[in-house]
């Protein structure tokens, strides 16, 4: 990713788009539940299609592509490519468009398991693809991560995307934020905690409302994998059960069969 990259200069307004591939709405949904500050955004930029509200068609040039959801099709592949080559900016938004997530929980033996869901993907979309991440098939320059995404994130990282930043995202894990917190470990009452080895940046969201991790931010650069599986043992958690659970958001990440 290039986190210096920004669009203003391109045009007098940014033109953006908005489009959903595979995934729920959920992280579009997030995107509508901000209004005031969505209408502060949207004096920034001229918002020239939202596939959630809108049939008109896609237009032929803008600057900003704002991205939801897995590629899972031919078709969607070729759209993600298309938008590349249009954009200067590409920001995916979700855990369906920056790791594949529960979409890609399809990606193990994808091809020896053409299963009756497949059958019904109408003919236009072409073959379905093993779901991967947008990042898989093109560059992207800015992720909005989680599942759904925190809408304040969305604005942040657009604001970023239109005049530039420095901003570093942090590839540490999620315990750092408890610490700072001061919310204790999950692991000390024998329970899974997948912030072990997840990337932070959501300050550790669940676990300050009392759950633990699912890892929706996928998994972190720096996760030490066979450490965190010492630490289910000492904790009497199976290990099992941790890589089980890593596979929700993490199934194409070649990271979790490395190590
Ligand atoms: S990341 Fe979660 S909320 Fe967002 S589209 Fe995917 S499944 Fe839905
Ligand atoms: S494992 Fe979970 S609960 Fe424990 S410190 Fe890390 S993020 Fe917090
Ligand atoms: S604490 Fe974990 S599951 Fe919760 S939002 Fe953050 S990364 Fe996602």
């Amino acid at each position: 990713m290039n986190e210096n990259t920004n669009v203003q200069g391109t045009s007098a307004v940014p033109r953006v788009v908005v489009v959903g591939l595979a995934s729920c709405f959920g992280c579009q949904l997030q995107i509508t539940n901000i209004e005031a500050h969505l209408m502060e955004v949207l004096g920034q930029i001229d918002l020239q299609y939202w596939q959630l509200a809108s049939s008109d068609p896609m237009p032929e040039e803008f600057d900003v592509a704002v991205i939801e959801g897995a590629v899972t099709t031919e078709e969607s592949e070729h759209l993600v490519e298309e938008l590349r080559q249009k954009a200067d900016t590409i920001i995916a938004i979700g855990a369906c468009a920056t790791t594949a997530g529960i979409p890609g929980m399809a990606a193990e033996g994808f091809i020896q398991r053409p299963g009756s869901v497949y059958d019904l993907v109408p003919e236009a979309c072409g073959e379905m693809i093993s779901p991967r991440a947008v990042g898989s098939v093109i560059d992207v320059d800015y992720e909005v991560r989680c599942c759904p995404i925190d809408a304040y994130d969305f604005v942040d990282v657009l604001q970023r995307a239109l005049y530039g930043s420095n901003k570093i995202d942090s590839t540490a894990t999620m315990c750092g934020s408890c610490k700072r917190n001061e919310t204790g470990c999950f692991y000390t009452k024998g329970v899974m905690c997948l912030g072990l080895v997840t990337r932070a940046g959501c300050d550790a969201r669940c676990v300050n409302l009392g759950r633990p991790c699912n890892g929706c931010r996928g998994l972190s650069p720096d996760a030490n994998l066979p450490a965190a599986r010492e630490a289910c043992r000492a904790a009497g958690i199976p290990v099992e059960d941790f890589d089980k659970a890593l596979e929700m958001f993490n199934q194409t990440d070649p990271a979790l069969r490395q190590a």
